[in-house]
């Protein structure tokens, strides 16, 4: 039996309290699962894709360990430590971390590349519960001697695919060999090929395995467009979009993203004055009135949320049909964060992506991390053939041209793709 509740989960106080401020009730089926074999001690092998809830799933178990049995770390050495393929990850990661252990004393930080490596250096000084860390950066560390493995009492291997695909093997079977044997190891892929196996094989002791079936998962379900548009355009083009919606008749929420505070700020108090239940969300505002907007949004009397990234990430409304993504991220790893947003629980979503002039780039960023191009949609009276060419003609031969849709919005045309990352 799989408890449907977190309160039947055998989780320390201070998790329950935390689970609670987020309001999550219900574990995702991966956490059901999980939480339960990592509190016993397991290793485990874990098929499944963001967006499922993993990360809280390995998570909670550690901060539970942590929490119960609290230890003075020795310097420069890790109890836990998370390996993720990129920086953005790993950040991710952390936060998840800083979010779930808020009420729970312990010390974390990141290691990454790109950045100067002196306030990693200084931040493994005296040690620290949880280590979240790019293979690369780690290795030149622990070279340098600022980090010593010997100390891990927990490893979480994540998003393994991804760091295979990066050329990451040589340098994580490196790691893995300074691992001390006693150890309770974690490991997470979207795809089981053999290779993975293999490797899961040598790191693994006697794992559970978990399987999230992909068609069930949020990326199966999502029909995902782009619009080749003006940056003037963008604002009637989403009117048009959120008009088409509010006439649906099973209505659903609506998330639009924004890369800034102050333009998801100036996009809500637009669409009101159009007569939209608008509201926004971004770092600037305090919790309170973020849990203000947040409730007000699930109950539906708001059903536009203009969010920036940051805000949207304790974000989950099972009831979320339809995400606008109104400036294309930078970082192309949070395009599949956003519209995991959406077809949650194995419901259908739609994701419309706007890409200006000024984007292209970051579409083709994108759609080479997805492994797919986004098709278009370009029945509306905004549609600028020339950068739809445009883009067409920069994308690499990887990709077959994607299909023109002249079918209007969620009937026909539909495409589904596989946002795997
Ligand atoms: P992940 O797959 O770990 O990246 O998680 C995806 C998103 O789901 C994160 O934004 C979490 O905040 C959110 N989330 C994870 N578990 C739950 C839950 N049990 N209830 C509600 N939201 C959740």
């Amino acid at each position: 039996m799989t408890p449907t509740r977190f309160e039947a989960l055998p989780l320390a106080a201070p998790l329950h309290r935390v689970l609670r401020e987020l309001h999550y009730t219900t574990p995702t089926p991966i956490q059901a699962q999980a939480i339960p074999l990592l509190l016993q001690g397991r290793d485990l092998l874990g098929c499944a894709q963001t967006g499922t809830g993993k990360t809280a799933g390995f998570a909670l178990p550690i901060l539970q360990a942590l929490h119960e049995r609290p230890r003075q770390v020795r310097p420069r050495t890790c109890r836990t430590l998370v390996l993720a393929p990129t920086r953005e990850l790993a950040g991710q990661v952390g936060k998840s971390f800083t979010t779930y252990g808020q009420h729970i004393r312990f010390r974390q930080t990141l290691v990454y590349g790109g950045v100067g490596q002196v306030p990693q250096v200084n931040a493994m000084r005296a040690g620290v519960d949880v280590l979240v860390a790019t293979p690369g950066r780690l290795l030149d560390l622990i070279d340098q001697r600022h980090i010593d493995l010997s100390q891990v009492e927990f490893f979480v291997l994540d998003e393994v695919d991804r760091m295979l695909d990066m050329g990451f093997l040589r340098d994580v079977k490196r790691i893995v060999a300074m691992l001390p044997a006693r150890r309770q190891s974690l490991f997470f892929s979207a795809t089981l090929a053999p290779n993975i196996v293999e490797l899961a094989q040598t790191i693994l002791r006697d794992p559970a395995h978990i399987s999230i079936a992909p068609e069930t998962t949020t990326a199966e379900n999502i029909e995902q467009q782009v619009c080749f548009v003006s940056r003037e355009a963008k604002r009637p083009l989403l009117e048009q979009l959120l008009r088409a919606q509010a006439g649906a008749k099973d209505q659903k929420l609506t998330i639009v993203f924004s890369r800034t505070k102050h333009g998801a700020n100036k996009l809500a108090k637009s669409l009101c004055a159009a007569g939209f239940g608008a509201d926004a969300i971004h770092g600037n505002k305090s919790q309170a009135q973020r849990e203000k907007a947040l409730d007000r949004f699930k109950r539906g009397l708001t059903p536009v949320l203009v969010a920036t990234d940051v805000a949207a990430r304790g974000v989950d409304v099972r009831a979320i049909g339809l995400v606008v993504n109104y400036d294309l991220p930078n970082e192309p790893e949070a395009y599949v964060h956003r519209i995991g947003r959406t077809a949650r629980a194995g419901a259908d979503g739609r994701a419309v992506s706007f890409c200006s002039e000024e984007e292209l780039e970051y579409l083709r960023e994108i759609e080479k991390i997805i492994r797919m191009p986004i098709p278009r949609w370009d029945d509306h009276d905004w549609h600028i053939e020339e950068l739809a060419a445009r883009h067409a003609r920069g994308k690499s031969g990887v990709f077959k041209t994607p299909h023109s849709s002249h079918q209007a919005g969620r009937g026909g045309g539909r495409s589904r793709g596989r946002g795997r990352r």
